[in-house]
């Protein structure tokens, strides 16, 4: 049983298995429900068929359900730099927020409140040394799962996370040069998504393009190639080299 050594209340859930990977990303949600009691009840349900180690309530209380050396399920399908079975591969924190719709993406989401940003922060770090996660496997389940999901979605702070030392933020913005499509691509899969290099600006390219863009905090999450939005690609493909 690996359990956090920060206080939390333990509720086990019955759904997990074996891990057939070591832990190396830390992936991180919202539930998109009323309540974090509401989740915490959805995810030790046996009928849900899903689960997630941690669940970090708006007061910042923390509650696990899975051991860290199993497999619990909150990636679904999903994939990061060729590996298909993200489960295996990460710990999860699900984020007691109500979140918001593809359609309406910034307006109906509540914000996170700073006591419970300090606790994923909390846990978070605790779980990055344990299992020596790189800053760039801190991911969003937006990341892993492009245009399926959107979660922890648009007003998750990032940047606040990176100061503490939690994941990857850039540096400011300015123009880059232009890349043609078959660069943007390239870019896409150096960073972690299951982009073929194909040259055509097609349906799959631009699912990724926005789930970058809502990731890194750009202004628009249209999919459009703008030069922020290049320069931002180019910035985090050299990161990661
Ligand atoms: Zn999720």
């Amino acid at each position: 049983m690996i359990r956090t050594n920060l206080d939390h209340v333990w509720r086990p859930s019955p759904n997990f298995g074996e891990r057939l990977s070591d832990v190396d990303i830390l992936l991180l949600h919202y539930t998109g429900m009323k309540s974090g009691s509401a989740a915490v009840n959805w995810l030790c349900a046996e009928e849900s068929g899903v689960s997630c180690h941690y669940l970090v309530d708006i007061d910042g209380s923390i509650t696990q359900m899975v051991s860290e050396d199993k497999r619990a399920w909150h990636a679904g399908k999903s994939y990061w730099q060729g590996n298909e079975d993200i489960n295996s591969a990460s710990v999860g924190i699900e984020i007691q927020n109500e979140g918001s719709s593809l359609t309406d993406i910034v307006e109906n989401m509540p914000d996170f409140p700073d006591v419970q940003i300090a606790a994923v922060i909390a846990l978070s770090k605790d779980i990055i040394a344990r299992h020596k996660i790189p800053a760039e496997r801190v991911l969003a389940h937006s990341d892993v799962a492009p245009g399926r999901k959107v979660d922890p979605g648009p007003k998750f702070p990032w940047a606040k996370l990176a100061q503490a030392g939690v994941g990857v933020w850039h540096q400011n913005i300015s123009i880059g040069n232009d890349l043609s499509v078959k660069d943007i691509q390239r870019c896409l899969w150096t960073h972690g998504y299951d982009c073929h290099v194909s040259g055509d600006m097609d349906e799959e390219t631009v699912r990724f393009l926005k789930s970058f863009q809502l990731r890194y905090g750009l202004e628009k999450i249209d999919g459009v190639a703008d030069h922020a939005t290049q320069h931002l690609l180019q910035n985090i493909g050299k990161k990661n080299d």
